[in-house]
């Protein structure tokens, strides 16, 4: 019964790319949860959404306990704050993004009439002085040109308001290995869809409730209303974590995280240990791939809320390993997220409690 629940069928490379390809800045995640929802809703029993926007599909099981899986669907961003005479755009970051990453960059501004292009601008070499060489950016520094004559000519086309997101495509630089912005979430939102694929046709031993949260980039704000509404017994937060396996990075400060080395299972305060040992346990007895996160402090994914919401939830943290987290060009592997979808699917045809 078991080996059948631990079967998967082939990660779809396609629903990843069409998720990718929806931008979902924190607070704009309509899209992509409609999105999520056309993935899951024939493979569960129910779907809804609550007041905040965060989607809710249950599929249920043999006993009223309740296992909550949830991924968030926002992604870093930006903001525009302002339009100066000349129609260059000003912005805000949303979510951490390193500002000094951003001149040269293109990126879309989202308005209501339909996608702009723009490009993030910086002088070349040519013409800047030695200070500007050096300089850390501050995002009032930087600005957003989107060829307009005026102010009155940009704001024909954008507002105040508007959100912003890279503008970047997937891409595989191996068979398994992808870059794109935003895979920070998306490989969770694919989790997700996969593992309710895997349980088709399937009762699950517990309901498992599916959650597409919104705003985790804001401090995981959606999940709060998403844990309240369903008080779950066990809640596991699926989300990527830093690989720490390219020049620069400290395994003595960081630990030794490898993208294609298998899903990642977090150990510390924010995770309790009889679900933690659940995982690596099956993880062994499945064969699958993991490797082991300490983090000694709350995370910083949706698992810190889920934790200490309501008189408490039983809570894990899966990852999957990534390079340059919040840039326009994560790295993950699909094998990594392969085995997160292995381990999940197994872990729900377990009734927890016994
Ligand atoms: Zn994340």
């Amino acid at each position: 019964m078991l080996k059948h629940f631990a079967k998967m069928e082939n990660l779809s490379i396609d629903i990843l790319k069409d998720l990718l390809l929806i931008p979902s800045p924190s607070g704009d995640e309509t899209t992509i949860i409609n999105k999520v929802e056309t993935h899951l809703k024939d493979l569960v029993d129910d779907v809804f959404r609550d007041v905040c926007g965060n989607l809710i599909a249950i599929k249920r099981g043999k006993t009223n306990r309740k296992l909550m899986l949830s991924a968030h669907a926002d992604e870093v961003g930006m903001m525009v704050t302002y339009i100066d005479d000349d129609g260059f755009l000003y912005f805000q970051e949303l979510g951490g993004i390193d500002t000094n990453l951003l001149p040269g960059q293109r990126v879309e501004i989202h308005n209501h009439q339909g996608i702009v292009y723009g490009i993030i601008g910086k002088k070349p070499p040519h013409l800047q002085n030695r200070e500007a060489k050096a300089k850390d950016f501050e995002a009032e520094d930087l600005w957003i040109d989107i060829a307009a004559n005026s102010k009155v000519d940009a704001e024909t086309r954008v507002e105040v308001g508007d959100f912003i997101t890279y503008q970047t495509q997937p891409i595989g630089l191996n068979d398994n290995v992808w870059t794109s912005k935003s895979l920070d979430d998306k490989v969770g939102l694919l989790t997700l869809i996969e593992v309710a694929k895997s349980l088709k046709n399937k009762q699950p031993a517990m309901n498992v409730y599916f959650v597409a949260s919104v705003q985790e980039e804001l401090g995981a704000r959606g999940v709060r209303t998403a844990t309240m509404n369903i008080q779950p017994d066990y809640g596991i937060a699926i989300d990527v974590t830093h690989a720490t396996d390219y020049p620069t990075c400290s395994p003595q400060k960081s630990g030794e995280i490898k993208i294609g080395n298998g899903v990642v299972i977090a150990k510390g305060p924010n995770i309790e240990p009889s679900l933690e040992r659940k995982l690596i346990d099956l993880a062994k007895q499945y064969e699958i791939k993991y490797q082991i996160e300490p983090i000694a402090h709350p995370t910083g994914t949706d698992a810190n809320f889920i934790q200490v919401s309501g008189k408490g939830v039983k809570t894990a943290l899966l990852s999957i390993p990534c390079r340059y987290m919040h840039s326009p060009n994560e790295i993950v592997s699909l094998l990594d997220i392969a085995e997160g979808v292995k381990l999940l699917t197994s872990l729900c045809s377990i009734d927890l409690d016994n």
